[in-house]
C-alpha cells in the first residue's frame, strides 16, 4: 500500500511531524472530553505551503484539521486519522499602522502578542476576549467575544480582510467590499470553508488607564435593569458579570438531599481614562440599583487587557486547568434570560463548577454584523455560560444536566456560543445555524468542493 504521507514529507520535509508525543499532544484540546489522535502534524511556514497541504489533502483524499491553539473545548479542531494543520509557525505580528488604525496579523498569531503591539503604539484592538493566549484565526473562526461586544460587536466584526486558503487551495483576499461570500463564509464559520493565513485587524486608540467599579447585585432582574440602562446609556466602555454562589447546605429534591445555593451577580463595569482627567465616580454609578459597591480598581490598559492572568495562574495550579471543561455557553434573548437563568440555578448544584464559574454577558443583539454568528434577533441578549472544571469521571453527573441546559436554551430561543462542550446532532446543528444553514451548505461546497476541511464536524 503507498504511503499517502509520503510526499507531504517531501513537500514539508521537518514541518511535517509524526513522533508519537506530538501527535498525542494534538489529540486533544482545552475541553480534554476527546482523545482524537491525528495521522501527522503539519506546520507550515507559510500560506504558499497553506496551499500547497491542502492541495495534498484534495489529492490523497486525507481529511485536514486546522488548529490554532486548541482552547475551544469540542473537538473542533480535532480529528482521527487527519492532518492536523497547525498555525503556530504563521504567527507574526505587524507594525501597528496608527495613521489607517490597522495592523496585518498572522493566523497563527496570540492575541497576547497583538495586544502588545498595538499597545506600544496606543493602540488596541476593539474587542478583546478574556483569555489573550488564543490565535487569531481561532478566534475569527468562533467570533471572538469580548466584555467590549455591546459596542463593537465581535472581533469578526473588527477584521478588516483576510487571507484565506480555500478548501479548494486557492488564496483568496477577502474583505466586505471583496471576496465577499468568502469573508461572509470564513468569520464564525469554524474552518470549514477555508484555512485563514492572514488578517488585518482593526485598532482604537487607547487611554492610558482603566477604572473599574465592581458593583454587588442580590438579584437578577436589577442587574438586568442596570446592565440594559448602561447599555443605552454607554456610561462605560466595558461590561461583564458572573452569578456567584453562596451555597446554603442541602434540601430535599424529590426525597433526595440536594446541594443548593443562593445566587449573587457581581457586575464589573470599567471605563478607560486619562489621569489628567479622572472619571465622576459619583455621576457614573448614579441611579444605579446595586445591593453593595464592594471595590474600585484602577489599572493600565495592558493590565486591564491581561486582568484575567491571575485567575489562569490559579486554575493552572489548583488543576482546574488540567481537568475536563465540559464548558455550556449560550446567547440569550433578554426576554427569556431572567426565566432561563432562573431554572438553571435553581437546580445547580454549586459544586458542580468545580472551581470554574458561571458567566454573564449583557450585549446588544444588532450589534454583530457577522452572518454566522448565531444569535437572538432580541435588541439585547445576555450571554450565559457555565464553566466548570472536573474529573471526567464527573461527567456521568454533570454531562446529562449540561445537555438539558443547552437544549432549554436553545428551545427558549438561544444560541449556543460553538467553541464551547457541543453534543449536536444534526437537527441540533440545524437548529443552531437556523437560516443560515442553507447559505452555510452552499459555501461548503463552493469553498471545499471534496470536503477536506474537517469532514463530518458539521453535517452540511
Ligand atoms: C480560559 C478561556 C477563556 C476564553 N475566553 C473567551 C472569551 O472571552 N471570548 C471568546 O469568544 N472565547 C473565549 N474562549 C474560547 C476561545 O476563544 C475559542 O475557543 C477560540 O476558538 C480558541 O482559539 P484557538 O486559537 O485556541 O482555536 P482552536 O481551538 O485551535 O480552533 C477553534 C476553531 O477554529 C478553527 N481555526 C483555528 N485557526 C484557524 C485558522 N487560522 N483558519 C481557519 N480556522 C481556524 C479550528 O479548526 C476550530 O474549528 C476562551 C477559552 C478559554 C480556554
Amino acid at each position: 500500500m503507498p504511503d499517502p504521507l509520503a510526499s507531504l514529507r517531501t513537500l514539508l520535509g521537518p514541518r511535517l511531524l509524526e513522533e508519537a508525543a506530538v501527535l498525542e499532544e494534538n489529540a486533544s484540546d482545552f475541553g480534554r472530553l476527546h482523545r482524537m489522535r491525528p495521522l501527522a502534524v503539519a506546520r507550515p511556514a507559510d500560506t504558499a505551503e497553506v496551499a500547497a497541504v491542502v492541495k495534498w489533502a484534495r489529492g490523497a483524499k486525507v481529511p485536514l484539521v486546522t488548529r490554532g491553539k486548541a482552547h475551544s473545548q469540542s473537538g473542533l479542531s480535532l480529528l482521527a486519522g487527519a492532518v492536523v494543520l497547525d498555525l503556530s509557525g504563521m504567527a507574526a505580528v505587524g507594525a501597528p499602522d496608527a495613521a489607517g488604525l490597522r495592523m496585518e496579523v498572522g493566523g497563527g498569531a496570540a492575541w497576547r502578542d497583538v495586544v502588545a503591539a498595538a499597545l506600544r503604539a496606543g493602540l488596541v484592538p476593539p474587542v478583546l476576549t478574556n483569555n489573550l493566549g488564543v490565535s487569531v484565526g481561532g478566534t475569527l473562526s468562533v467570533a471572538g467575544l469580548g466584555i467590549a461586544s455591546f459596542r463593537e460587536g465581535c472581533q469578526g466584526d473588527n477584521v478588516l480582510e483576510m487571507e484565506v486558503v480555500t478548501g479548494a487551495g486557492e488564496v483568496v483576499t477577502c474583505s466586505p467590499d471583496r471576496e465577499r461570500e468568502l469573508f461572509d463564509a470564513v468569520r464564525s464559520g469554524l474552518g470549514l470553508c477555508g484555512v485563514i493565513t492572514r488578517a488585518t485587524i482593526r485598532l482604537v486608540p487607547a487611554k492610558p488607564m482603566v477604572r473599574t467599579f465592581y458593583l454587588l447585585y442580590d438579584d437578577l432582574s436589577s442587574l438586568m435593569k442596570d446592565s440594559q440602562r448602561l447599555m443605552t446609556e454607554e456610561r462605560f466602555g466595558y461590561l461583564e458579570s458572573w452569578c456567584v454562589p453562596c451555597p446554603q447546605g442541602f434540601r430535599k429534591v424529590a426525597g433526595v438531599p440536594t446541594p443548593f445555593a443562593q445566587w449573587f451577580y457581581p457586575l464589573h463595569a470599567s471605563l478607560e481614562f486619562d489621569p489628567a482627567s479622572p472619571p465622576d465616580d459619583r455621576a457614573l454609578t448614579a441611579g444605579l440599583s446595586h445591593y453593595r459597591s464592594v471595590h474600585v480598581e484602577d489599572r493600565t490598559m495592558a493590565e486591564f487587557a491581561l486582568r484575567l492572568e491571575p485567575l489562569f495562574e490559579l486554575w493552572k495550579r489548583g488543576g482546574y486547568w488540567a481537568a475536563a471543561h465540559p464548558w455550556m455557553e449560550v446567547v440569550m434573548p433578554w426576554e427569556s434570560t431572567a426565566s432561563y437563568i432562573t431554572a438553571i440555578l435553581a437546580n445547580l448544584p454549586p459544586h458542580l463548577l468545580g472551581g470554574g464559574h458561571i458567566l454573564l454577558w449583557p450585549s446588544k443583539g444588532s450589534t454583530s454584523k457577522v452572518p454566522l454568528f448565531m444569535k437572538p434577533k432580541s435588541e439585547f441578549v445576555m450571554g450565559f455560560g457555565i464553566l466548570p472544571g472536573l474529573p471526567p469521571q464527573a461527567m456521568a453527573v454533570a454531562g446529562p444536566m449540561l445537555a438539558k441546559a443547552s437544549d432549554l436554551a436553545m428551545k427558549m430561543g438561544g444560541k449556543r456560543y460553538p467553541s464551547g462542550w457541543l453534543e449536536f446532532d444534526e437537527a441540533r446543528w440545524r437548529a443552531q445555524f437556523g437560516e443560515m444553514w442553507e447559505p452555510l451548505r452552499a459555501a461548503k461546497a463552493r469553498f471545499d468542493p471534496d470536503g477536506v476541511l474537517h469532514p463530518g464536524l458539521v453535517p452540511l
